[in-house]
């Protein structure tokens, strides 16, 4: 079922998400949602946030294969490396964001197996893109001029 994508302003989006004590059915169809809703809108990730559920669960796809974690954990490695991103939630903006260049995830699958994974890159970016959702986190908050106007 496709769901809709919830745009900045939307108070969803700056809640953190639970976390998920039971990977269940319901748990199961909400996954297919999200990909259902992330590939409608030629997205390469989604969190639950953006489709108003404030779950800890996200999707990501860079063309490599899906990948659905529940409870995400992220353990960066590596020195920033800048890149411009887009956002679903943020259509029509790009803004270059410091991220990790490799990463360790934890978390559960679909089944609520333990799954580890390791991720460079594009994939790793998405992932990390994807847990700021969780955590009420836009790209727009690494907007460096918003610092600058600040002093
Ligand atoms: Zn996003």
């Amino acid at each position: 079922m496709l769901r809709r994508i919830r745009t900045d302003g939307d108070p969803v989006l700056r809640t953190c998400a639970r976390e998920v004590k039971e990977v269940d059915e319901y748990v199961r169809r909400l996954i297919d949602d999200m990909l259902e809703t992330m590939r409608a809108a030629s997205g390469v990730g989604l969190a639950a946030n953006q489709v108003g559920l404030l779950r800890r669960i996200i999707v990501v796809d860079v063309g490599a294969g899906v990948v659905a974690v529940i409870n995400p954990e992220i353990t960066a490695c590596g020195e920033g490396e800048k890149a411009e991103e887009g956002c679903l939630s943020l259509p029509g903006q790009r803004v270059p964001v410091k991220r990790a260049p490799r990463i360790e995830l934890r978390g559960l699958d679909r089944d609520g197996q333990p799954l580890v994974l390791s991720a460079e890159g594009l994939f790793a970016r998405a992932l990390q893109h994807e847990v700021d959702h969780l955590n009420g986190i836009l790209i727009k908050d690494y907007r460096e001029e918003w610092i600058v106007r600040d002093e």
